[in-house]
């Protein structure tokens, strides 16, 4: 019997490491499937969640309630980069996100976020119509304005331009949506930046 509870020890301390290695790779794992959703940098999902979850949400719209997306360019931000540094840069990028998250979360309202280009942003507003929308990005211009970030001794002052529309009957794919928002931000552009182009 010493035998066998020689062996019974063994095979209890061979399921328990198991179990551990296990445990160990889900970890790996997850951690994996993290950051080929997520931006390192700022905590926003990446282009390629984007490119998955936007068409799932057009489709639910055009079934159902309906959808507004809002895309969001840092204005002049090569100058920030140009005058302060790349590294001043990233952390002015890390204040917007940070920024942008405080204020939804005062404003409590349920969107996604997601970094679709370097300094190129867009939220995604499950079930909102346009005008409801328009007045929670209007509050995000507002504190990215009177924001400051701290790099150092600098202090850099941000401002963003916003393309907003909302998901028509005619809007057969969800490329066209997206195009158009876009079509807003660069008027926003054009028309001197620091504003939002509804439509
Ligand atoms: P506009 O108002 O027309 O948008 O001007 P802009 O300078 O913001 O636009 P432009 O496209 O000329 O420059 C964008 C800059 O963003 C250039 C690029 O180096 C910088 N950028 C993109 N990704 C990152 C990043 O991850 N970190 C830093 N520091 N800079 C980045
Ligand atoms: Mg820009
Ligand atoms: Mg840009």
């Amino acid at each position: 019997t010493g035998t066998m509870m020689g062996s019974y020890a063994v095979a209890m301390i061979v399921a328990v490491l198991y179990t551990v290695y296990v445990h160990h790779v889900r970890q790996i794992d997850s951690k994996f499937a993290k950051e080929a959703k997520y931006d390192g940098l700022t905590g926003f999902k990446n282009w390629n969640a984007f490119r998955v979850e936007f068409e799932t949400y057009f489709r639910r719209a055009r079934e159902h309630t309906g959808l507004s997306i809002a895309t969001i360019d840092i204005d002049k931000f090569k100058a920030i980069n140009d005058q302060y540094g790349h590294l001043a840069g990233n952390r002015a990028l890390i204040s917007f996100a940070n920024c942008i998250v405080q204020t939804q979360k005062q404003q409590g309202i349920a969107c996604e976020n997601y970094r679709t280009g370097g300094e190129e942003f867009t939220v995604i507003f499950p079930g909102m119509a346009v005008d409801q929308a328009q007045r929670y990005c209007d509050d995000w211009q507002n504190a990215i304005r009177q924001m400051t970030v701290h790099y150092g001794k600098e202090q850099i002052k941000m401002t963003i331009s916003v393309g907003l529309t909302e998901v028509k009957s005619t809007d057969r794919t969800a490329t066209h949506i997206f195009q158009r928002a876009d079509q807003n931000l660069y008027q926003s552009k054009r028309q001197g930046r620091d504003r939002l182009t509804v439509g």
